[in-house]
């Protein structure tokens, strides 16, 4: 696996991966690797001649008082997952290649980008859509994945494929969750082992939701079960359309459910979605 630091090591190396034309994939991620990451990699390996992955925790989407600096980095671990995958290319910028002259030039995806995270984490998806666009241009992929775990990112990215033209294909891979079905997350680190015992509620909840409940009872029964266990707090329990992310009124037509806890200091997001016709 080759590690590219720099925008033009990228693009000649990208020149080089499709002098033969193969599909070249995308999976762009903030690094602290775990297995949701690695299902990326390998349905982007299933299906493309070759792979990039790109490993930059992006300033731009974090809050000021949130957990930039202290993200986890664990960049040599993460290399040998990626080389043991298979990954052909890692992309993995200093924060000054990619914004060399600061954030300037933002792309915000109306409508969308202020919903659920977007509501919470204001200017949130302004930092991911930004980032995403630039890595779509740096690399220049045929299939970008993302993990259906950040439901609200694939609606805005979704939303920005569509709107600005990228020419490649958004491939939406499911939420692989550990063995109690808490949904992994690079941010899992954090817990205390008590918080992690406590953050089981989360699939407790969103995986055994009722069949037949109206969209307040669901909300009712959501809210019931995360927001009244011991250490955690409901920061959010929407239902909502999957592509707009506007709240619905009726479950028949299917919807995504999305939640985002706080345990202890941590912020955790889940979501599920209930088919049409329940
Ligand atoms: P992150 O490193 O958190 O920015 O995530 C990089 C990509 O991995 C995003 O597309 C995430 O949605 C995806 N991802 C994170 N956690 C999971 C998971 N548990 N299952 C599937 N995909 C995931």
């Amino acid at each position: 696996m080759r590690i590219l630091r720099t925008v033009a090591e990228m693009r000649a190396a990208r020149r080089e991966a499709i002098a033969s034309p193969v599909l070249l994939g995308l999976v762009p991620t903030m690094g602290a690797l775990h297995a949701g990451h690695v299902s990326l990699v390998r349905a982007a390996r299933a299906e493309c001649a070759a792979v990039v992955a790109s490993i930059f925790v992006n300033p731009t989407q974090f809050g000021p008082n949130e957990d930039f600096s202290r993200y986890p980095r664990t960049f040599d671990d993460d290399c040998a997952q990626l080389e043991a995958e298979g990954v052909d290319l890692l992309f993995a910028p200093a924060v000054e290649e990619m914004y060399p002259r600061g954030p300037r030039t933002l792309v915000e995806v109306e409508q969308i980008g202020d919903k659920l995270d977007g509501m919470t984490r204001p200017g949130h998806f302004v930092g991911v859509a930004t980032v995403v666009a630039k890595l779509f241009h740096i690399v220049g992929p045929d299939r970008a994945y993302f993990g259906q775990k950040d439901a609200a990112q694939v609606a805005v990215l979704r939303a920005m494929v569509e709107d600005l033209n990228f020419p490649l294909e958004l491939v939406v891979c499911p939420t692989v969750r550990d063995a109690d079905g808490l949904a992994l997350s690079s941010r899992n680190r954090y817990l205390t082992a008590e918080e992690r015992e406590q953050a089981r509620a989360i699939p407790g909840a969103l995986l055994r939701i009722p069949a037949g409940l109206s969209v307040e009872q669901l909300r009712a029964w959501l809210r019931k079960r995360l927001d009244q266990t011991p250490g955690l707090r409901l920061e959010y329990a929407e239902v909502v359309d999957p592509r707009t992310l506007q709240p619905v009124t009726d479950l028949r037509g299917g919807a995504l459910v999305a939640v985002s806890v706080q345990v202890g200091r941590t912020r955790l997001i889940d979501n599920v979605l209930l088919e049409s016709e329940r």
